[in-house]
């Protein structure tokens, strides 16, 4: 009988997983990897097996929640590793707080501690800490483990950290926590064989897809990163806007009179790339787009990006190299290259020929700066810690 492991990445509308296979006596190795998308409105699934073949179902209308999905995915499963042992759960789970520094593997105390921090996550903490409640239901002896978000920025300089507001709001957990973590972790963990020569410099590393963010690296440790308290800071983003004034907040509730469900709306669902385009939050659909508005977006996609780039560059005292990672990173040469160009002061000078090869390495021979795309893999990083923590390393 062979062994299995499962990573679960359970979002608002969305269940992703993975499934780890380890034959016996074999190292354990990607089974399948898939997503439900849609719940509560055209739920599908969605899978791709090591081989590469693609499966799709559309899954009826009574998937309506979280609890829901994770049963057709089990259903899925046992049709596809029915009799087969899962040895372990690995999830992302978007906040750890102050206190967890890496994964932990769940426990009631540890879930306690984690539901307090849904009001600092109200978008993904439920729904992550929903997915471990309905695997302990139903899978009642099988160990689990959280892997965060904020994990890998634990153990920044006082000053990184730090929301400059009176002492009694900060100690309500009031503070930068950073996100991308698993992200961040996993690029860390591969540069010293990906590109040796950077693995221990200064690193600044752009994760830009729907939710975009850059991480300051030292020596592989993330020292500064542009999310903050919460996954809104920084960079536009799909639908986020970045960094914006406060006083912009403000004037939302007590010069426009919204609703506290109307500016969370705008905050997190309908601004950035799709609230300045007015077309969407796909970059595919805005880049080269012959539009104004469309232009403007990706223009403020790429100004906002090399100038976080110039504040990371400022805190890392210099930077070494620029590592570009997940769907835009990865995907978009061009995005690559306008950032590239607006940051060529820095010592940057691209290769174009490498850049549209998607690198790795995509700088010049003798660029002072190096730049790189390396796809990034946080499910792999979830299995790692998951392995890691419940002893399954084979
Ligand atoms: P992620 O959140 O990392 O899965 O990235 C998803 C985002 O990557 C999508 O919303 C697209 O905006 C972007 N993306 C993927 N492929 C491309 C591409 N070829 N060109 C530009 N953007 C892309």
């Amino acid at each position: 009988m062979d062994d299995y492991a499962l990573v679960l990445n359970a979002g608002s509308s969305s269940l992703k997983f993975c499934v780890y296979r380890r034959p016996s006596g074999a190292a354990w190795g990607l089974e399948a990897r898939g997503q439900i998308e849609g719940i509560g409105t055209a739920p599908r699934l969605t899978a791709k097996n090591a081989a590469g073949e693609k499966s799709e179902e559309a899954l009826g209308e009574d998937v309506r929640d979280g609890r829901a999905a994770l049963d057709r995915l089990a259903a899925w499963l046992r049709g596809r590793y029915g009799g087969s042992r899962v040895l372990g759960v690995g999830h992302r789970v978007v906040h750890g707080g102050p206190s967890f520094s890496g994964p932990a593997v769940v426990t009631p105390e540890v879930m306690e501690e984690l539901r307090r921090l849904v009001p600092l996550a109200p978008l993904h903490q439920p729904y992550n800490l929903g997915a471990i409640e309905a695997v302990t239901e139903r899978l009642p002896g099988v160990p689990q483990v959280a892997c965060f978000d904020t994990s890998f920025h634990r153990g920044q300089p006082a000053v990184a950290e730090l929301v400059p507001l009176p002492r009694e709001i900060r100690d309500a957990g009031v503070q930068r926590y950073g996100f991308h973590g698993l992200s961040y972790e996993y690029i860390a963990s591969v540069l010293p064989e990906a590109a040796p020569e950077i693995a221990k410099k200064r690193v600044i590393v752009a994760h830009l897809g729907s939710g975009a963010s850059l991480c300051a690296m030292k020596d592989g440790r993330s020292v500064d990163s542009s999310l903050g308290f919460t996954a809104l800071d920084g960079l536009c983003m799909g639908t986020r806007p970045g960094a914006l004034d406060p006083g912009v907040v403000l004037h939302l509730f007590q010069g426009l009179g919204l609703s506290p469900k109307d500016v969370e709306a705008i905050l997190y669902k309908k601004s950035g790339l799709l609230g300045v385009s007015g077309i969407s939050n796909d970059m595919r659909d805005l880049v080269d787009k012959d539009d104004p508005q469309a232009r403007l977006a990706v223009d403020y996609f790429v100004y906002r990006a090399a100038k976080e780039i110039g504040a990371l560059a400022a805190v890392l005292r210099g930077v070494d190299a620029l590592v570009f990672t997940a769907g835009i990173g990865e995907n978009s040469a061009e995005i690559r290259r306008r950032i590239c160009e607006a940051s060529a002061w820095l010592g940057i000078e691209l290769y174009d020929a490498a850049n549209a090869a998607r690198g790795p390495r995509i700088s010049r021979v003798n660029s002072k700066v190096s730049a790189w795309v390396i796809p990034t893999n946080e499910e792999l990083m979830i299995a790692r810690h998951t392995g890691r923590l419940l002893g399954l390393s084979a």
